[in-house]
């Protein structure tokens, strides 16, 4: 039985007073022994997240690394530095950087190296565009964007990674999957995961991102396939993000 795991990406969201209202919010109502929660958070507030989540049970981590391990990068953070400031997570991939920073999905599997190199686990998030979908191409999209991240990790890696699937156009719209349409792509990237390891392949978590909202939540993470949250708007709000974490208990 695959724990449930719901993770915050608060994007480029926060200051260090809402910081500090929103994490202390989510510690006092988090009661879901059973559920594992994160949230990724700007880097100049991984600082703030290790005060204040240290010894509790919800974890921190980032939405961004670099694939180098050090040297003349400027701007960039690298994984050994995310992880001196106790992260657990990253986010590797996801479609706003893909997007924006013109990431490739073999950056993207770089990166996701680099994460497990430094003992931290990379979220890897897949996802189709509108255009995508309505071309029939959402299946060789995302197989081809965790293929990547496969090919360069191997078959024990696997076991060190968690995937996330979040179709392009239910980012931020309000715009749902349906939980059928959610489950069958999940299902679709766990078997192409049980094709290296099928015993691998059933541990891995596969959360579902996209317009994730406490009154969507259960019914998504009911199916099968569906392991948890990936969520944006929603992780803003200490009553909606512990909402969803009870959803998934
Ligand atoms: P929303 O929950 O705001 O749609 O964002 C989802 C997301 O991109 C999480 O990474």
């Amino acid at each position: 039985m695959r724990r449930k795991l719901v993770v915050g990406n608060w994007k480029m969201n926060g200051n260090r007073a809402a910081n500090a209202s929103l994490l202390s919010g989510i510690v006092a109502g988090f009661d879901a022994a059973q559920v594992d929660s994160a949230v990724c958070v700007p880097a100049p507030y991984l600082a703030q997240c290790e005060a204040a989540l240290a010894g509790t049970p919800v974890s921190w981590g980032a939405q961004d690394v670099s694939a180098h391990a050090g040297g003349a990068f400027t701007g960039e953070v690298s994984a050994q530095m995310l992880a001196e400031f106790g992260c657990r997570y990253v986010i590797v991939g996801h479609s706003e950087r893909r997007a924006s920073h013109a990431e490739s999905s073999e950056l993207v599997a770089q990166k996701a190296v680099a994460v497990m190199g430094a003992g931290m686990t990379p979220i890897v998030c897949v996802g189709e565009t509108l255009d995508e979908r309505e071309a029939g191409q959402t299946f060789v999209v995302v197989r081809n964007q965790l293929g990547h991240v496969l090919e360069r990790v191997g078959a024990d890696g696997m076991a060190k990674i968690v995937v996330a699937y979040e179709p392009v156009w239910a980012i931020g719209t309000g715009r749902t999957a349906t939980p059928e349409m959610a489950q069958e792509v999940h299902a679709r990237l766990r078997a192409q995961m049980a094709e290296q390891n099928a015993v691998v392949a059933g541990k891995v978590q596969i959360l579902y991102g996209g317009s994730m909202k406490p009154d969507n939540a259960k019914e998504l993470m009911a199916q099968p396939d569906i392991d948890g949250g990936l969520i944006g708007g929603a992780a803003l709000k200490a009553a909606d993000f512990l909402a969803i974490i009870h959803a998934a208990a």
